[in-house]
């Protein structure tokens, strides 16, 4: 058995002074406050125990990390119909860019893209009764952490600055891919974004991905199928136009964020949050890439 916490050590050791961390998000006043030096990792293993380091305990904006949680809210809702309003192939896009041109006859290219997201965030208003209520207790619940919360103020931030979310809501409106109205929508989507999450709940969030299904309290929200389906969106979408250097570096399914956060997971293994709020030019943790692929690397843990 790998002794992670030493693994954990040796790659905080190695990269906490490392004095090129990339530029923290800058779109919203929330994000570009945040302090570059913070670092993280949390991991939890399938055996119970767990493994952390840094700033595992610092809550953060996990922004489109959240795709991936309310992909796996709205599939068993609309089932695999869903599938007919969201493609599942890789976009290749930068992160800020919002991809108009992938919507084929209204078809966002992946759940894990802007304009997919909001697709998956029409089933969510479309099929709960308190969208943002029900959703934040379903991360609660995943997690098992009562006090994880929406930043309200990020959402805010979001709805003022968000021009290229509502162009392409308006789109996939105009396209008859949007059952609700555009603002219901977006004001959901920018709250799920809005989620303050550390690497400790993350890890225990995406705890049922590495466990064909299964919370980390035993309830079965997927079905082993549809978790093995998310996880492969994940693999081949989960980092912008940089999925392709995620899988080559680290070998693991993964979503990242703005905010800095990577969660990654290799099933039945163990999940793993990393946070390191400055990204590189491709919008991901420029820290969080290099401590992923020092950990695959040396634990010799990845898919392949
Ligand atoms: N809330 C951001 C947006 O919709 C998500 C940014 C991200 O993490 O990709 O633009």
């Amino acid at each position: 058995m790998v002794d992670f916490q030493s693994v954990l050590d040796d790659i905080y050791t190695n990269l906490k002074d490392e004095v090129n961390r990339g530029l923290v998000a800058s779109y919203i006043p929330e994000l570009s406050n945040i302090d570059a030096q913070h670092f993280g990792i949390y991991l939890k293993h399938c055996n119970g125990q767990s493994y952390s380091v840094g700033d595992w305990n610092h809550k953060f904006s996990i922004q489109s990390i959240s795709k991936v949680l309310s992909l796996s809210m709205a599939l068993p809702l609309y089932s695999e119909a869903i599938w007919k309003r969201v493609d599942v192939e890789p976009s290749g896009n930068p992160f800020n860019h919002l991809s108009l041109l992938e919507l084929e006859n209204g078809i966002p290219r992946n759940p894990l893209i802007n304009a997919g997201a909001i697709v998956i965030a029409d089933v969510l208003v479309s099929h709960l009764k308190n969208p943002k209520q029900d959703f934040l207790n379903y991360v609660r619940d995943l997690a098992n952490d009562q006090s994880i919360d929406y930043n309200y103020k990020v959402a805010a931030s979001e709805k003022l600055t968000g021009y290229t979310n509502y162009a392409a809501a308006n789109l996939l409106k105009a396209y008859n891919n949007l059952d609700n109205d555009v603002d219901e929508v977006l004001d959901f989507y920018f709250h799920q974004c809005s989620l303050e999450m550390n690497c400790q709940q993350l890890s225990n969030a995406f705890y049922l991905f590495a466990n064909h299904g299964i919370s980390l309290q035993q309830k079965q929200y997927l079905t082993p199928s549809r978790a093995k389906r998310i996880n492969a969106i994940m693999l081949t979408c989960g980092f912008y136009d940089e999925a392709g250097e995620f899988a080559f570096e680290v070998g693991l399914p993964g979503k990242s964020g703005v905010g800095g956060g990577i969660v990654s997971l290799l099933p039945n293994h163990f999940t793993i949050a990393v946070w390191s709020p400055g990204l590189n030019e491709k919008g991901n943790s420029l820290l969080g890439m290099q401590a992923l692929e020092q950990f695959t690397t040396k634990t010799k843990l990845s898919i392949f």
